[in-house]
């Protein structure tokens, strides 16, 4: 029987997280997540292609360890990107056909073809949270998704950024794939597109680049605001554009303006965006914000008080993917610092944040010793004096947060205790942290003074 994979992806990182040092850990391998486990292959999504490129170096085989620990047979790790708004598969073979988010970037890299961009799986319908700001942008896009090339050509959508552009003209492409399973969707960015001609243009292939954008029944082109000023992509696009709208075929367009406040934008082009529907998003209103907390929350398994929801949707207001990002930094602070999700916690942190410096370890035990009076050779002792193992709790959480060291390293420091005393104290102060102002004080002064002794030590 397969595991699910969220429960598979907690016991790795509960694993993982005792192996690894901290910063490894939350820098590495906690912004990762598993995307799913099918034939033997888990793909798990990083998020930058650094990340990605890092943990292949130095983590893969201890994932793929962990990973067959608990799985009890031997699992391919496949480490894709998230960025932006694309996924991409950086291994070929089997995967594609695993997974519906299909490869073309390799496969057409390796040949220096031109490059078509993948669609972000979470870019779809289903996912798109409908209020008075957009229900006409996500009806028109849904009479395109059903009946392309007919009334709405092109879709011209605008609006500013990070308020669902690409997330909506995303779902058209998902949404025939899926349903009409038609492999010849296109999403471009304009930048990709001028490109690819630039590409084309130096290896005498313009030939393979009409053919390859002409070869779409549905073509998505992101960001054209971008166009502006760039003669030969207008030109190249205007063909293309000609090309496919003749043959019936659907052209969706984004922008965070309307074609006519684009500068420097042919007046032939201009015309040929406004011919179809030009569909504007605006910022969402104070429910659908919430109504799109809500709904990421409950993808993402994540409880969420109302007033939490309330707190952050009132806070952000023009920038959905700000909207977002407030919630997933939220999240991950809470988790990190094992607190309530509260408003109260969430205020301290989105507000300005607690630096956490690098430190040595000594520093860490001469700032806890001085700070709560007890000596460095108490901290390191077997002592159960209650003060003084309530302090070598503090000490070995707080080098939890300022040091890169692995468990059973702290326990060293602190006189070679084991990695499970280590982890037994983190958990404590954590939970105290949770249902404790005056503790959370305590620490930041503490992390405050340890700032200051790296500071100086610079
Ligand atoms: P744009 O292309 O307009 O800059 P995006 O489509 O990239 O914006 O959207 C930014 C983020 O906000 C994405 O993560 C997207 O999923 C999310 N988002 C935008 N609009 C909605 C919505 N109506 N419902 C749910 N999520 C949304
Ligand atoms: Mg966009």
């Amino acid at each position: 029987m397969e595991i699910p994979i969220k429960t598979l992806w907690i016991q790795v990182l509960e694993r993982l997280q005792l192996e690894l040092s901290r910063p490894t850990f939350e820098t590495w391998i906690k912004t990762a997540s598993a995307e799913r486990l099918e034939n033997n292959c888990l793909v798990i999504l990083t998020p930058n292609p650094f990340a990605r490129n890092w943990l292949q170096k130095y983590y893969i085989n201890t994932i793929a360890r962990v990973v067959q620990d608990i799985v009890g047979h031997p699992v391919q790790i496949y480490l894709t990107v998230i960025q932006g708004d694309e996924v991409y598969f950086l291994n070929e073979g089997e995967l594609s056909q695993t997974v519906s988010i299909q490869n073309h970037i390799l496969e057409n890299a390796s040949k220096s073809r031109i490059i078509t961009s993948e669609l972000n799986y979470k870019y779809v319908f289903s996912r798109f949270v409908v209020g008075a700001n957009n229900r006409m942008a996500h009806a028109a896009a849904l009479a395109v998704a059903e009946s392309p090339g007919r009334e709405f050509n092109p879709l011209f959508l605008c609006g500013g950024v990070g308020l669902g552009k690409t997330h909506l003209m995303q779902a058209i492409g998902h949404y025939r794939r899926k349903n009409y399973s038609d492999s010849k969707i296109f999403y471009v960015s304009t930048e990709q597109f001028t490109n690819d001609l630039i590409t084309a243009i130096r290896n005498d292939n313009i030939q393979g680049f009409r053919e390859h954008y002409r070869a779409a029944n549905v073509l998505l082109v992101d960001d054209i605001q971008f166009i502006g000023g760039k003669e030969s992509t207008q030109e190249e696009f205007f063909h293309t554009f000609n090309t496919l709208y003749e043959a019936g075929k659907q052209v969706i367009i984004a922008s965070d303006r309307p074609p006519k406040q684009i500068s420097r934008l042919q007046e032939r082009l201009c015309s040929r965006f406004s011919m179809g529907l030009l569909a504007d998003i605006q910022a969402p209103d104070l429910e659908t914000r919430m109504a799109i907390l809500q709904n990421k929350a409950e993808y993402e398994n994540i409880i969420l008080p109302p007033d939490v929801i309330e707190y952050i949707a009132l806070n952000y207001t023009s920038n959905i993917r700000e909207l977002e990002g407030a919630l997933t930094r939220s999240v991950a602070y809470i988790s990190i610092w094992g607190l309530a999700m509260t408003v109260e916690n969430i205020i301290s942190f989105l507000e300005p944040k607690i630096e956490k410096l690098p430190a040595t370890p000594e520093a860490i035990l001469s700032v806890v010793a001085d700070a709560l009076n007890i000596s460095i050779e108490d901290l390191k002792s077997n002592s159960r004096r209650r003060e003084i193992s309530w302090a070598r709790q503090i000490g070995m959480y707080l080098m939890r947060q300022h040091t890169n060291l692995s468990l059973p390293r702290i326990g060293e420091v602190f006189g070679g205790k084991d990695h499970t005393t280590v982890i037994y104290s983190c958990d404590k102060i954590a939970k105290l942290l949770e249902n404790d102002r005056t503790i959370v004080q305590t620490l930041r002064q503490l992390s405050d003074r340890i700032n200051m002794t790296s500071r100086s030590q610079k």
